[in-house]
């Protein structure tokens, strides 16, 4: 059974039950995978029962803090927690992924240091080796690739799209992506406002995970509609593409008022008729 879990459900703005961006879906076949990787995203993954050395792909929808500044913290507790036996890390993204990756992974990244004393050091060596590893140990080793939208990846029965999301171009690009699976279709619209071609990948998906930040009538009238979706832009999507579930994530602090959101659940529900989830972080969603 596919499943989802929501580790990051939040936005930049911090509040005390979210903040920032970041999923982990299992795949029917066992492998398991994370779109973005917000805030504290390595350590809200094993609350949920996960673990870093596990996951195999990082997907990026695109290089706002929000979204990715964990991937450090991740990239380095997967690399500290392997024994050299686990399979190497596939990350895709919009540029800078591979660059970003580099300058945090490579010989010369920020991170170096941490490594190079791990790898040397007899005491690091020593929890290595008692944990399984063999010496010597290896430098991390990651398989970055800057994408744009098309076919992404095949695994052996699945497969990821990706198709542009409007959100900051010209000054980051950003993407959507689309996983089908033996068990169902599902689709992390990432940072972006309502959009045919986001609309056009969640084209009868079984579950669509949308960014939705505020109140709508409240971002139209403060300007904040631009990219990123509200409510009803949200609603409106997950119509119009004939998605079976709308999970509502990246959910901004005006929202995450109990008044407001119920405010928002009944307009919300007047658009679109199929199930509505405002996501919690550490909940697990079935496919
Ligand atoms: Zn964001």
């Amino acid at each position: 059974m596919a499943r989802i879990h929501v580790l990051g459900a939040g936005t930049p703005t911090p509040t005390p039950t979210r903040f920032g961006s970041s999923f982990a879906l299992e795949l029917p076949n066992g492998e398991q995978l994370m779109v973005d990787c917000g805030p504290a995203a390595t350590h809200k993954l094993v609350k949920v029962g996960l673990w870093p050395t596990n996951i195999d792909y990082m997907f990026f929808t695109h290089h706002h803090f929000d979204h990715d500044v964990d991937y450090p913290c991740f990239l380095l507790c997967r690399w500290d927690q392997s024994i050299g036996k686990e399979n190497k890390l596939k990350v895709f993204g919009p540029p800078p992924t591979e660059k970003f990756t580099n300058e945090i992974i490579g010989s010369q990244g920020a991170f170096a240091h941490d490594w190079k004393a791990r790898i040397g050091a007899p005491g690091s060596q020593r929890v290595f080796v008692n944990r399984g590893g063999v010496l010597p140990r290896t430098p991390p080793e990651v398989l970055a690739k800057d994408i744009g939208p098309g076919k992404v990846y095949s695994g052996k029965d699945w497969e990821v799209t990706a198709a542009p999301a409007v959100h900051v171009q010209p000054f980051l690009d950003s993407l959507a992506y689309r996983f089908d699976t033996a068990d169902g279709s599902i689709v992390f619209t990432g940072d972006t406002e309502p959009c045919d071609s986001v609309r056009d990948l969640a084209k009868d998906a079984d579950v669509m995970l949308c960014m939705c930040w505020d109140e709508q009538t409240i971002m139209n009238k403060n300007g904040e509609h631009e990219g990123q979706c509200g409510t009803d832009g949200a609603a409106i999507m997950a119509m119009n593409a004939g998605v079976k579930k709308l999970i509502l994530v990246h959910i901004g602090p005006h929202l995450s008022d109990p008044n407001v959101k119920s405010i928002s659940a009944r307009s919300l529900s007047q658009i679109y008729d199929g199930e509505i989830v405002f996501a919690d972080e550490l909940m697990s969603i079935n496919i």
